[in-house]
């Protein structure tokens, strides 16, 4: 099969699933002349980049140039983005094909893809439930087989909780690892580009190709990037970490607890060195997420002011504020504002010591726990979310539940640590649910490893 051929597979695949509303836009023309133009080189592979031909989505919060990036949101209707993301420019410079931008909530603020203007993502597995958020539209283009790999943002477990309900990988890498530059911003101390595949062996060559330093990016780490795909075989035996806490937490589902227990005793027996330590800072995690993410997003968000770019209020206005207001109060939707009054409110003066320097100090608690844990251990274990895939609208009038829903996933970022989610389980319901494993800081290398141990054994007893 050629680059053309594949493509119009995946074309023709995307057009049998379009009601699942992955895709926010298709780029069929264009994505079709980059395969024919590959197909120009087919006969000398020494021309060939390293992902050559291989089709991708990306979320639409990452930037294309003269494609549209809208971050689902109102505010951004039709906005072209004027260049490219770092990490999408290093996908097409080694020969990708970008095949379309997938749906997501909006400004990536949710965990079921309910909040996006384009209405929300169906989980192929089972269409009435949500395929998990924000980036859903990545988790299920993958899932349907719409493309081979897809990236995501991961603030708070965007790319792995969504991996998690639809039975893939899901990776977010450490802080620092993928330049940030191009991707739209919500919490920018938080936000990492992740990647979503089938196999560990998509994922490590994707980090490889899209990883290091940029000039673009300050916060992007000048560490050397490893060759993630020459280090992935190895029957090395790991010491890995678990907090009991995280198992015996009143909303983790009963099954999920079993395999875990069950993981944890193949593991040992396989040889691994498996140890209990305490983490008494589970229940701050979701909160000192909120506050500080919340801080961060409307600072952010507020460049979207109706004057250089995005949603402009058609309505007559008195002064500059009157501008400000009508346009912003039309253009972003009910979560994203509720999430930019409670940062407003948390930096506010009177208010900023008891909610934002707090959460700052129990961040700070969190990385300082996390640095002694990974000074006798290389990795730890976790679920990723603490029940599969709920039905839609089940969550949505409740928001306490659904951040409560993002318990274990958002100690990776709060610790910038790198996370992935395994899809080694099946619940009784018919639905799947990860293993989250999360190793130190810019350790992606002991991640992909070990990830990748389990995910053969997984295919060999299966
Ligand atoms: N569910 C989390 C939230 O709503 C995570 C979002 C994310 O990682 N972008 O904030």
């Amino acid at each position: 099969m050629n680059c053309t051929d594949l493509v119009h597979t995946y074309l023709d695949k995307i057009s049998k699933c379009i009601h699942l509303n992955a895709f926010v836009e298709i780029y069929s023309e264009e994505a079709l002349k980059t395969a024919s133009s590959l197909d120009l080189k087919k006969h000398d592979s020494s021309t060939w980049g390293s992902l050559y031909g291989v089709v991708i989505g990306i979320k639409d919060v990452l930037c294309y140039k003269d494609h549209l990036v809208t971050a689902g949101s109102a505010i951004l209707k039709n906005h072209k983005a004027i260049y490219s993301a770092t990490a999408v420019q290093r996908l097409l410079d080694e020969d990708a094909i970008i095949i379309g931008n997938l749906n997501c909530d909006e400004f990536a603020m949710g965990s079921s893809n309910e909040n996006s203007v384009y209405g929300k993502v169906l989980n192929a597995l089972d269409e009435d439930r949500v395929p998990g958020g924000s980036s859903g539209g990545s988790a299920v283009a993958v899932l349907a087989d719409l493309c081979m790999v897809s990236l995501g943002s991961d603030t708070g477990g965007s790319v792995r909780q969504p991996a998690d309900f639809c039975g893939i990988i899901g990776m977010k890498p450490g802080y620092g690892r993928i330049s940030r530059f191009g991707l739209l911003a919500y919490a920018s101390s938080f936000d990492q580009i992740g990647i979503f595949s089938k196999n560990t062996e998509d994922v490590a060559i994707l980090l490889r190709v899209m990883s290091g330093v940029d000039e673009y990016d300050s916060t992007c780490s000048d560490s050397v990037v490893p060759n993630y795909p020459d280090l992935l075989q190895t029957d090395k035996k790991f010491n890995i970490a678990y907090f009991p806490q995280s198992l015996t937490h009143p909303s983790l589902d009963p099954e999920i607890k079993n395999a875990i227990e069950q993981m944890i005793a193949e593991l040992k027996e396989k040889g691994h060195k498996v140890t209990p330590i305490d983490f008494n800072y589970l229940d701050y995690v979701v909160p000192a997420y909120y506050v500080l993410t919340t801080a961060e997003a409307s600072s952010n968000l507020s460049r979207y002011d109706g004057v250089r770019y995005g949603y402009r209020t058609p309505r007559p206005i008195n002064d500059l504020s009157d501008l400000y207001k009508k346009s912003r109060s039309e253009g972003f939707g009910k979560e994203v504002k509720k999430r930019i009054m409670l940062g407003t409110f948390v930096l506010s003066t009177g208010y900023y010591d008891a909610y934002y320097a707090k959460a700052q100090q129990v961040r700070r608690l969190i990385v300082e726990k996390t640095n002694e844990i990974f000074s006798n251990n290389e990795l730890i274990l976790m679920p990723t979310v603490p029940s599969p895939a709920f039905r839609f609208g089940e969550k949505s009038n409740d928001a306490i539940e659904m951040f409560l829903g993002d318990l274990y996933t958002v100690y990776a970022n709060l610790a910038g640590i790198p996370s992935i989610s395994l899809p080694l389980f099946k619940h009784s319901n018919g639905m799947p649910f990860g293993l989250q494993v999360l190793s130190n800081n810019l350790d992606e290398a002991s991640l992909l490893q070990f990830s990748n141990q389990l995910m053969k054994e997984k295919v060999n007893t299966n």
